[in-house]
């Protein structure tokens, strides 16, 4: 089953409450290997799924994967779409990509509620890894979801993820300072242009006294065109920020 190309199922309590009951008495394998977990070092992944090495070389700015052969012996190597039209965040940058471990932890996290996962996510951030600068930020905050989608959801994965963010690194996490104020349909499936169009002026700043001046490291699940985060860091610089990262679990290719 795809989960990007189906909507996901809304599960009952009860449901719920059965699936939990039957993870705890039948516990499923390693989610990328099907490996028993026993003595595994998270409940969802087995020691050596889990201790896989992201290796990519990214685009200095988005973060995006580099084809292996372009040079990159210069570090602040920019892609193509980045020297064309600088995006309005400065940097950007994902655990790693969307097939195999962070697919499914993002997957996990989303659909299945697995939230504490979160917190495992952020335990791998190496923050010597990242370039210079990349943590200095005043605030982090998640990509918002409208309030009628988290309703249906109950839960906003990129809010865990900011907050174990904020956690891991010793950053304040402004939850509500961005809103979603238009419910755009869902992204998946869309292509670049239409993703562009399709949050352009979807979110706003409820509280710019709070974000002017400030710089903002925004957090997300994944990381497709990067249309949302544009769209969240337009909004944050024009509510003052100053300069506005990204983060993300992984980042998926664009259909
Ligand atoms: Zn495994
Ligand atoms: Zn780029």
């Amino acid at each position: 089953m795809n989960y990007m190309k189906s909507a996901p199922l809304k599960q009952s309590r009860t449901g719920h409450a059965l699936s939990v009951a039957l993870e705890f008495l039948f516990p499923s394998g390693c989610q990328v290997c099907a490996t028993p977990l026993r003595g595994a070092p998270t409940p969802w992944f087995c020691g050596p799924c889990w201790a896989v090495e992201a290796d990519h070389r990214v685009c200095f700015q988005c973060g995006d994967f580099l084809a292996s052969e372009t040079v990159t012996r210069v570090p602040e190597w920019r892609c193509g779409a980045c020297m064309r039209a600088a995006p309005p965040f400065a940097r950007a940058r994902v655990l790693g990509g969307y097939d195999g471990l962070y697919g499914h932890a993002v997957r996990l996290l989303k659909y299945r509620e697995k939230t504490s996962l979160a917190n495992y996510l952020a335990g791998r951030i190496r923050p010597r890894a990242y370039p210079d600068g990349f943590w200095d930020v005043d605030l982090v905050m998640p990509v918002p979801l409208h309030p009628s989608r988290l309703r249906e959801r109950g839960f906003n994965q990129s809010a865990r993820l900011a907050a174990a963010v904020g956690r891991r690194m010793g950053l304040p996490v402004a939850g509500h300072l961005l809103e979603r104020t238009v419910a755009t349909a869902s992204q998946v499936g869309l292509k670049r242009r239409e993703r562009l169009r399709n949050v352009a002026r979807a979110f706003a700043v409820c509280d710019t006294d709070s974000v002017a001046g400030k710089s903002v490291l925004l957090v997300d699940d994944v990381i497709t065109t990067g249309a949302t985060l544009s769209a969240c860091a337009r909004a944050l610089m024009r509510a003052g920020a100053v300069r506005v990262n990204a983060w993300a679990v992984a980042r998926q290719t664009a259909l």
